[in-house]
């Protein structure tokens, strides 16, 4: 889907540095962050929300579990939220796989 923002970002059609990236996913900063610490892991592959996941898709949700933890234990965070918003409903905008990891504040 050519007009999807994280699918250019994929293709390197808009530049964007990958704090982290495998053959499934990469991670990026949120532009607009709601925590002190706020990444993106995001899937290489087009599937609009976690309700529109197949059974073949579990390696992609498996690896991005994994791209957040080592995220954060590259950022040194002991505590952090990992969130999917997941529909309108659910408050996701952008219509692309994504998962939020956030962190960083004071203890
Ligand atoms: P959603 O509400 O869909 O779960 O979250 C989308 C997130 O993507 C928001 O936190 C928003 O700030 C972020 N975002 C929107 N456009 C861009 C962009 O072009 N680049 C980056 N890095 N983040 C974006
Ligand atoms: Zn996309």
């Amino acid at each position: 889907m050519d007009t999807c923002i994280f699918c250019k970002i994929a293709n390197k059609e808009i530049p964007s540095e990958f704090i982290f990236e495998d053959d499934k996913v990469f991670v990026i900063k949120d532009i607009n962050p709601k925590a002190p610490i706020h990444y993106l892991i995001v899937s290489k592959e087009h599937i609009q929300s976690i309700i529109h996941l197949e059974d073949n898709h579990q390696e992609i949700i498996s690896k991005m579990i994994f791209a957040a933890k080592s995220v954060a234990e590259k950022f040194g965070l002991k505590g952090y939220k990992l969130v999917f918003n997941v529909g309108k409903e659910g408050g996701q905008v952008i219509d692309h796989l994504h998962l939020h990891l956030l962190g960083g504040w004071p203890r």
